[in-house]
């Protein structure tokens, strides 16, 4: 076999190459994108097409109608820090510890590599807390999962809901009561090349080592790049490029503006995310912190959430939280200057394909913030 599925459909989750019985998969960088798409060795293949059985790029998905919808935030405050919203992820992932579950999530390595991770410690926990906007390496975590239900352990997963559906296949038919999976409301996943060629370029031209990224802070959505404890670069969503590209569909793998678990419907047992426009329409008494979304689409995953006795869970309408996250039924319509930003990349890099595509704009809109930062910054010294 020399190809599982089109392009189109690689949703780049890696369980090919996780339970190919000859190791002739290998996940690599797409040439032109950089997105995570499977090799193979033609070699080592012995054509069992266990890989096209069980991709779930050439899969219908099976999905549920919600049961309940909450409002979520944790009881603790001061906990929430480092979560991206109101801190729902870490609770589940601390109720799971306690219980004795293994848990699967995404950290950023000493090298800013975005990887999934399987581990019991509690102490785990704070590296996957926030949300890193890139598409991650799964490695060879969903094997690794397999040889622990084997042995009679139970999973928390939690990630987009591509790599969810994967863990899906690969437990379908014989470890699913073992299995908790949790799925992201997903707005689609930039590469991993395109986001270090960026960072890179950065920290070259404000002449700055990288010590540690943040996506998310206390004020949102916000990239910020430290040297030692001080951010060297920390701008807005709407005023970096890497986010503005992220947030406006420019730089998605293929697939995530057809994704197929962009539905009402959802295909794991929790759906979480952010819960915007909570209390414009419907009063919401807001508890002064981030608050999540949680959909609850089974039993199991429900009964799992209200367990959580660390959370405040407020129920609310679906429509509510729908009206809100247009991710949470649609897929992310692809930017028009797509094709354009990744022609430019191929010839002439990063910061030229921004610059030709989003760049000037948000140079200004940069310069006009930097104007306004200074003055105030001025201002509070002679006050
Ligand atoms: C690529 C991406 C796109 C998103 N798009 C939306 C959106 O459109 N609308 C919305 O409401 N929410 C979106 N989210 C989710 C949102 O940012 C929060 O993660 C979510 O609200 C949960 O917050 P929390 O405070 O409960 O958890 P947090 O403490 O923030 O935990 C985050 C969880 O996400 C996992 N995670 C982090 N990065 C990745 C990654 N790259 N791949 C897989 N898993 C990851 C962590 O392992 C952890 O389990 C997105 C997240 C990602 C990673
Ligand atoms: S299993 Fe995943 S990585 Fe492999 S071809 Fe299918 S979608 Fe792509
Ligand atoms: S057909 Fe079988 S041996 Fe060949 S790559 Fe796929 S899983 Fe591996
Ligand atoms: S948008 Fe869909 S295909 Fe893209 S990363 Fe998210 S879940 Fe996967």
């Amino acid at each position: 076999m020399d190809k599982i599925c089109e392009r189109n459909q690689c949703i780049g989750c890696g369980l090919c190459s996780n339970i190919c019985p000859k190791g002739a998969i290998k996940m690599i960088e797409d040439k032109r994108t950089g997105h995570f798409v499977p090799q193979i060795d033609t070699q080592l293949c012995v054509d069992c097409s266990l890989c096209q059985k069980k991709c779930p790029g050439l899969r219908e998905i099976e999905s549920r109608s919600q049961i309940k919808t909450y409002a979520a935030w944790r009881k603790d405050i001061s906990k929430i820090k480092g979560s991206s919203s109101g801190g729902v992820a870490a609770s589940l992932y601390e109720r799971a510890v306690e219980e004795g579950y293994y848990i699967v999530g995404t950290y950023l390595n000493e090298n800013f590599q975005v990887k999934l991770k399987i581990t019991n410690k509690k102490n785990d926990i704070e590296l996957f807390k926030g949300s890193k906007y890139v598409q991650a390496d799964t490695g060879f975590v969903y094997k690794e999962a397999l040889e622990l239900l084997q042995k009679g352990e139970k999973i928390l997963f939690i990630g987009t809901p591509c790599q969810c559906a994967a863990m899906k296949v690969l437990v379908e038919g014989r470890y699913e009561n073992n299995v908790i999976l949790v799925e992201l409301i997903c707005h689609g996943t930039p590469s991993q090349k395109t986001f270090r060629e960026y960072i890179n370029y950065i920290s070259k031209k404000k002449k700055k080592d990288i010590t540690k990224i943040a996506f998310r802070s206390e004020r949102g959505v916000e990239l910020s790049l430290y040297s030692g404890e001080k951010a060297f670069w920390q701008y807005k969503g709407y005023e970096d490029d890497y986010m503005v590209a992220f947030q406006t569909g420019l730089i998605h793998n293929e697939t995530c503006y057809q994704c197929k678990y962009a539905n009402k419907d959802r295909s794991s047992d929790l759906t979480i995310g952010d819960f915007w426009k909570i209390g414009e329409k419907r009063v919401f008494q807001h508890p002064e912190c981030k608050v999540s979304v949680v959909v609850a689409s089974t039993e199991k995953g429900l009964a799992f959430l209200q367990g959580c006795e660390q959370l405040i869970l407020e129920e609310r309408e679906y429509q509510e939280a729908l009206e809100g996250n247009p991710n949470l039924y649609s897929a992310s319509k692809k930017n028009l200057k797509s094709e354009m930003f990744w022609n430019i990349y191929a010839d002439e890099g990063v910061s030229r394909a921004y610059s030709k595509t989003i760049g000037k704009r948000l140079k200004k809109i940069r310069f006009k913030n930097n104007v306004k930062r200074t003055i105030k910054k001025a201002y509070s010294i002679f006050k």
